[in-house]
């Protein structure tokens, strides 16, 4: 069953990772979706792979006309109706060690570009007369860890905007939710520097869930904010941790 027949979606930073993931399980339910990232490689490469369903759009989510040039597109595949405000970039370093640029740039991104992202939804969701808009947060959206002062800062910063434009927008038909993942396996989870296996062996022995996360895992719990189905949600967190927030097994 196509679940997503008549949504056409932005998703950001959706060249890969938990956001290619998510193209493709939209594109699988029937969404038309505006693949929306810096690297145009992997996107164009996607778009093409999954064909006229979906469109590439190079965007950087911090510039604000990078969000009009992409709200215009898929104006032009279906009645836009679905954001996925996915794009994000980490930053792991003691706050002694975070220059104030540096942290400016983790918020510019991930925490303006959420802002300027719903902004920009809100009159051709409003002209709709439905819409749905996830943010992608974090675990460290909800708890922290030394290291992630910058980061923790965007992702906490993203809940507390998803409350108030639930707040704002839902009288409009429009939900916002936040999702929450924990652990995933892709680039910015450490993909590129440690092998799944070893990572289970270690970081995740402890947690209930003993295993790192995969794209798709997240994937479907946008799935289900951006379908009918969740008409009744908005306005509150989704989180998909593998258990991690209520504990780990063994805490020593
Ligand atoms: P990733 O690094 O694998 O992918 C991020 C994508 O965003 C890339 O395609 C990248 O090109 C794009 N991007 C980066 N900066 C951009 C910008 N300025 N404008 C547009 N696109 C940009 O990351 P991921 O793990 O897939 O993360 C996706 C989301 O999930 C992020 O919001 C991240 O904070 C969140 N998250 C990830 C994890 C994890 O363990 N992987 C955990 C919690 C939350």
């Amino acid at each position: 069953m196509k679940r997503l027949t008549g949504k056409t979606a932005i998703v950001t930073g959706g060249a890969s990772g938990i956001g290619e993931a998510t193209v493709r399980l939209f594109v699988e339910h029937g969404a038309k979706v505006v693949i929306a990232d810096i690297d145009e490689q992997l996107g164009q490469a996607l778009a093409e792979e999954l064909g006229e369903m979906t469109v590439f759009q190079y965007m950087d989510v911090s510039i604000e006309e990078d969000w009009t040039a992409a709200v215009t597109k898929a104006q032009t595949l279906g009645t836009y109706n679905v954001l996925v405000n996915n794009a994000a970039i980490l930053h792991m370093s003691s706050i002694i060690d975070t220059s104030p640029e540096e942290y400016m740039r983790i918020i510019e991104v991930n925490q303006l570009g959420t802002f300027m992202g719903i902004r920009s939804a809100i009159e051709p969701m409003k002209a709709a007369g439905i819409g749905s808009i996830i943010n992608v947060s974090s675990v460290d959206g909800l708890h922290s860890s030394a290291g992630l002062g910058a980061y923790s800062s965007s992702k906490w910063a993203v809940r507390g905007l998803t409350k108030s434009a639930a707040i704002e927008l839902g009288q409009y038909g429009i939900r916002v939710n936040s999702v929450h993942p924990g652990g995933i396996y892709t680039k910015m989870g450490g993909a590129d520097r440690t092998s799944e296996k070893d990572m289970n062996r270690t970081y995740y022995a402890k947690h209930p869930i003993p295993r790192v996360g995969q794209p798709l895992e997240i994937a479907y719990v946008s799935l289900f904010l951006a379908t009918d189905e969740a008409s009744y949600s908005t306005g509150s967190e989704f989180i998909a941790d593998g258990g991690w927030l209520a504990g780990l097994r063994d805490p020593d």
